[in-house]
């Protein structure tokens, strides 16, 4: 759902990654990984009007809230990008993330895909990424052995997991998620890739980038 706001700017340096996955493709045990492994990148927390699962704490995983609440702050364009996702809302803040890339922070958002296409519509240089399972086996095991959804929910998203594939093709760059350190190492690698393009280094270092007389688009 786009809002009636305008789009934000990017913050002087700050890069946004959008990740996305079927459910059970290992992306959240990844993506933390990823945190711990590297700074200067964050996580944007979503609301959802979904049930906290056993462990989950609110402002942590999300920010639960009631399907009233959802849809007040969605009409106010509270978000950047909102979607229906297996029943339950989802949304992205707006200020949370432009507070973020504007202070230099890198952003990562862990999204669907209806998400990640109304990002995309808003930041063109967003870093969309893909994890795929390595088979169907695989995802319907983790799905399983994560036990923390009853058999209706884990059926739907398994049927869901298909459609979700289907928009691979959007995204920049796909990991396969066979061996975790190996797909660790390439997400890893796409975010140390992302902060060496050209407009992030010259952002970054706006001084020496002078120093050395190098400008932006010499024509
Ligand atoms: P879960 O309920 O398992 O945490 O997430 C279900 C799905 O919703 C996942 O595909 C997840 O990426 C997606 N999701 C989580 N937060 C957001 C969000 O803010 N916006 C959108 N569009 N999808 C989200």
């Amino acid at each position: 759902m786009t809002t009636p706001q305008s789009p934000l700017t990017p913050g002087p340096s700050g890069s946004l990654f959008v990740v996305a996955a079927p459910s059970g493709a290992g992306k959240s045990t990844l993506v933390n990984a990823l945190l711990e492994q590297e700074s200067g990148i964050r996580l944007s927390i979503s609301f959802t009007t979904r049930p906290p699962r056993p462990g989950e704490q609110h402002g942590r995983e999300y920010f639960f809230i009631p399907v009233e609440e959802f849809i007040a702050r969605r009409n106010a364009g509270e978000f950047l990008e909102s979607a229906e996702v297996h029943g339950n809302y989802y949304g992205t803040s707006r200020v949370q993330i432009a507070d973020q890339m504007q202070a230099g922070t890198d952003v990562l958002l862990e999204i669907d895909w209806q998400g990640a296409q109304q990002v995309r519509k808003q930041f063109p240089g967003a870093v969309g990424i893909f994890i795929l399972p390595p088979s169907i086996a695989a995802l319907e095991e983790r799905l399983r052995k994560r036990g923390q959804d009853d058999q209706q929910v884990i059926t739907r998203r398994l049927l869901a997991a298909g459609g979700e594939m289907a928009h691979a093709p959007e995204f920049d760059y796909v990991i396969i998620n066979q061996e975790f350190a190996t797909a660790l190492s390439e997400l890893v690698a796409i975010v140390k890739a992302t902060r060496c393009r050209f407009a992030q280094q010259s952002s970054r270092n706006a001084a020496l980038f002078a120093l050395l007389g190098i400008h932006a688009n010499p024509t």
